[in-house]
C-alpha cells in the first residue's frame, strides 16, 4: 500500500492564504526543507547557532518586508502565525530566534516606542541589519514577573541607570539590541528600554546544558550600572501592562510532530510495523462506535463542517 501524502493541514486553510503570506510561506518552507532540515540535528547536537549563515538567510528571504507597518496590517497576525508555524514545524529553535527578533523586539518598539524610535530602529531590524532580543524573565521570576520583577532603573538627568539580571533571553549573547524591562525606583512602575548591547556594564553569559531548543542561544544578562539615554526609553510604555501588549503577539504552532507521528504510523519513516495499517476497525472497535465520523460532520447551516475526506483520516 502506498502511504498517503502527509499533511497536518486538516482544514485545508493553507490553500486560502492571501498571496503575500502564501509566497512568504513557500519561500521559507523551501529554505527549511532543502537547506536547514538536513543540517538541523548537526547544530542541535553541538548546541551551536550559526548566526552569520542564518542572519544572511533571513536577509535573503526578506520575510519582514513591511512588518509593523500599515501596509502589512491587513494580514500581519496571519503572516506572523504562518511563519512561526513553518519555523516550528522544522525547528523550534529557529522559531524562537525569529520570534524574539521580529515579534518581541520589533513589536515592543512598534507598539511601545515613539514615532521617532520606530523610524530609528525598525528599518534596520526589518532588514536584519540589526538583530534584537527581549528581556523580561529574571533568574528568580519567570511567570511571576508581574509582581516580582526586580531589575531597577533610576533616572539621573537625561540618563537612566539600569541594574539587575535577565535570564533565558533568546539571541542576547550576540545580538545588537535588547528590550529590557525594569522597575523605576521612583514610582515603582515597570518601564521599557532599548538597550544597545555595546553599552558599558552589559554582559550576557551563554546558558549551557539545555535539553530543548539547543540550537537557539539563551543568555543570562547582567546589567551593572548600564546608562541608557532617555531617548532610548520606550516612550509609550508606562506600566507592566505594556509588556502584555507585546507578548500577545507571540504565536506558537506545531504541526510537524503530527506529520512525524503519522509518517511512523504509516511506515514511511519507520522499520516497525505501521500502526495504522495493522489496526483493525469495525463492529466493536471503540474508535468506530464512540465518535461520529469527521467526514460526515455537518455545520448548523447544513454545510460540511469538515472538508471532504483527507489522506490523514483512518480508513475503515
Ligand atoms: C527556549 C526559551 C527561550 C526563552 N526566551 C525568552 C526571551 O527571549 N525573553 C524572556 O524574557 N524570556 C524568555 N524565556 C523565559 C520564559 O519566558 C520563562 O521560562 C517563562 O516565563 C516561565 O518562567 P520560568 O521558567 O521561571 O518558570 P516558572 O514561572 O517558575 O514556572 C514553572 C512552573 O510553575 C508553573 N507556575 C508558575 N507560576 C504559577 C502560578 N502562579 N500558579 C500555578 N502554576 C504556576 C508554570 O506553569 C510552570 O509549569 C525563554 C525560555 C525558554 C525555555
Amino acid at each position: 500500500m502506498t502511504p498517503p501524502p502527509i499533511a497536518a493541514d486538516f482544514y485545508d486553510w493553507l490553500a486560502n492564504l492571501p498571496a503575500p503570506v502564501q509566497q512568504a510561506r513557500e519561500r521559507l518552507r523551501a529554505f527549511l526543507r532543502d537547506e536547514w532540515e538536513p543540517q538541523a540535528n548537526h547544530y542541535w547536537e553541538r548546541a551551536e547557532f550559526p548566526r552569520e549563515y542564518l542572519v544572511g538567510k533571513m536577509q535573503e528571504l526578506d520575510l519582514l518586508q513591511g512588518a509593523w507597518t500599515p501596509e502589512r496590517a491587513a494580514y500581519a497576525t496571519l503572516m506572523d502565525g504562518v511563519l512561526s508555524m513553518e519555523l516550528a514545524r522544522v525547528d523550534p529553535s529557529l522559531a524562537t530566534f525569529f520570534g524574539v527578533h521580529a515579534g518581541l523586539c520589533m513589536g515592543a518598539i512598534a507598539l511601545c516606542g515613539s514615532e521617532a524610535q520606530q523610524a530609528e530602529w525598525l528599518p534596520a531590524l526589518r532588514a536584519w541589519q540589526l538583530v534584537g532580543a527581549f528581556g523580561l524573565t529574571e533568574p528568580d521570576v519567570g511567570s511571576g514577573v508581574a509582581r516580582g520583577l526586580t531589575t531597577t532603573c533610576r533616572r539621573e538627568g537625561d540618563t537612566w541607570v539600569l541594574n539587575g539580571q535577565k535570564k533565558w533571553i533568546g539571541n542576547s549573547t550576540w545580538c545588537d539590541v535588547v528590550i529590557v524591562w525594569a522597575r523605576d525606583e521612583a514610582d515603582r512602575q515597570v518601564k521599557g528600554f532599548i538597550v544597545r548591547t555595546s553599552l558599558p556594564g552589559y554582559s550576557a553569559e551563554l546558558m549551557q546544558g539545555k535539553i530543548a531548543q539547543r540550537t537557539v542561544h539563551n543568555g543570562l544578562i547582567t546589567l551593572r550600572d548600564v546608562r541608557v539615554d532617555e531617548r532610548d526609553r520606550l516612550q509609550r510604555a508606562h506600566t507592566f501592562a505594556d509588556t502584555q501588549r507585546v507578548l500577545v503577539t507571540a504565536p506558537s504552532f506545531a504541526d510537524m510532530p503530527h506529520e512525524t507521528r503519522f509518517a511512523h504510523a504509516t511506515n514511511e519513516r519507520s522499520r516497525h510495523e505501521p500502526v495504522l495499517a495493522s489496526r483493525k476497525h469495525g463492529p466493536g472497535c471503540s474508535c468506530c462506535s464512540s465518535k461520529p465520523s469527521r467526514t460526515t460532520a455537518v455545520g448548523k447551516d447544513g454545510s460540511k463542517a469538515f472538508p471532504t475526506k483527507r489522506p490523514w483520516m483512518i480508513s475503515h
